[in-house]
């Protein structure tokens, strides 16, 4: 077998988005495009705002003669400066250029944090649900995914944390706003979460580092914001990309900042660096980082996808469906009407709905909407939810 055996075993195990894919191909050939409700990708449809379409002109007609030549693996500097100027407001600690590298996206990012982190068999503790991925960027460098649960509204659970972290443990890893619940941490809950892994820190002998996942900071809802963990505590590393508020996931434009006062954060930094460069991405997309230097405080238009949260929140709640108001991200994740996830996702894809069943994300017992869809999609859908519902309680 050309495979090998742990990527075949990867290959299993990454199949349902791929099976959603597959599934949404056979219907459309059976249905029309139109008549197939695809609400399993996490591809934001809202469009870039035009400042960034303007900018990259410019950069095309105006960049200066060496735009495309290789650069230092962490990042353009003029750029870096302007992250940790972005940073310092953001956050409300101060940053130097020093402390951020540009990375592809933010999934390069959290490779490129795990990469200088982790020996073998150090285990990185995510709360559940989470993102599917997270697992397989663990394994790439040699660690292991423990998983812990959140509360039955997806917020932290402080004291089964507290009880997973062991002597193995060296990163907690959190994503706020979270894919797949769309939650929120409070500024509370992150303060109570560095309180825990101080003391831990202390008790075990060994630095306990966090990686905060935050691709999706600027789309919140409801005027809801979410808190710096900067502040709450110091060996963090957050990363984030530009793939959802400036819709360019094709792009993989995003970064890693550390916290300036993180333990052993030059060479934590100098390690990440040796890793972008190692993992083969050598440096982040030249242009992109170009482009988003100064592109740092715009977004999507939010009020797009609150619209489209509102209509499907609300529709779901009107067809009997139990699910938790989510304050940001474009998912929501309600809870399956039967406890067998995967089959109530095979009653949806009876009416042309794909969702992905919550137990990919380490959630059973609910399933994922991707509402970064047309309006119309949503309204077109909510028929088949609604028979799907029923007919679930036959
Ligand atoms: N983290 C989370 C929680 C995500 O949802 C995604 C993408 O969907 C990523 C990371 C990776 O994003 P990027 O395109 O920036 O690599």
């Amino acid at each position: 077998m050309a495979v090998a055996v742990k990527m075949a075993q990867f290959m299993e195990r990454a199949s349902w988005i791929r099976k959603m894919f597959e599934e949404g191909a056979r219907l459309k050939k059976i249905h029309g495009a139109e008549n197939v409700f695809d609400f399993s990708l996490g591809d934001p449809n809202v469009p870039p705002p035009p400042a960034v379409r303007e900018r990259l002109l410019d950069l095309v007609r105006n960049g200066p003669d060496n735009m495309h030549a290789y650069m230092p693996n962490a990042g353009i500097p003029e750029t870096r400066e302007a992250l940790a100027a972005y940073l310092g407001r953001e956050h409300g600690v101060s940053f130097k250029a020093d402390h951020v590298i540009l990375t592809c996206g933010a999934a390069g990012a959290l490779n490129v944090g795990l990469k200088a982190l982790l020996d073998p068999g150090d285990e990185v503790l995510v709360p559940a649900p989470y993102f599917v991925e997270y697992g397989f960027y663990a394994d790439n460098h040699g660690g292991l995914l423990q998983v812990v649960p959140t509360r039955d509204d997806f917020t932290l659970d402080l004291e089964a944390l507290d009880r997973a972290i062991g002597l193995k443990t060296k990163v907690v890893l959190i994503n706020s706003p979270n894919n797949p619940t769309g939650q929120i941490y409070s500024s509370d809950s992150l303060n109570d979460l560095g309180e825990i892994l101080d003391r831990k820190s202390r008790r075990h002998g060994r630095s306990l580092y966090l990686i905060s996942d935050e691709p999706y900071r600027k789309i919140v809802y409801d005027g809801y914001t979410v808190p710096s963990i900067f502040q709450h505590y110091r060996n963090t590393v957050v990363v984030t990309s530009y793939s959802k508020d400036l819709s360019l996931p094709g792009e993989r434009i995003g970064y890693a900042a550390v916290h300036p006062d993180a333990e052993d954060g030059p060479r934590l930094l100098g390690a990440m660096v040796l890793a972008n460069r190692i993992m083969g991405f050598v440096n982040a997309p030249a242009l992109m980082q170009r482009l988003i230097g100064g592109l740092l405080d715009q977004c999507v238009d939010v009020d797009i996808y609150r619209r489209k949260r509102d209509i499907l929140y609300q529709g779901l709640r009107d067809a009997g469906y139990e699910v938790v108001k989510p304050p940001g991200a474009f998912y929501l994740f309600p809870r399956s009407p039967i406890p067998d996830d995967v089959a109530f996702v095979r009653l949806l894809q009876e009416e042309n709905i794909l969702v992905v069943p919550g137990s990919g994300f380490g959630g059973p017992g609910h399933f994922r909407i991707a509402y970064c869809v047309d309006d119309r999609v949503i309204e077109k859908a909510m028929p088949g939810f609604r028979r799907a519902i029923e007919k679930s309680q036959k």
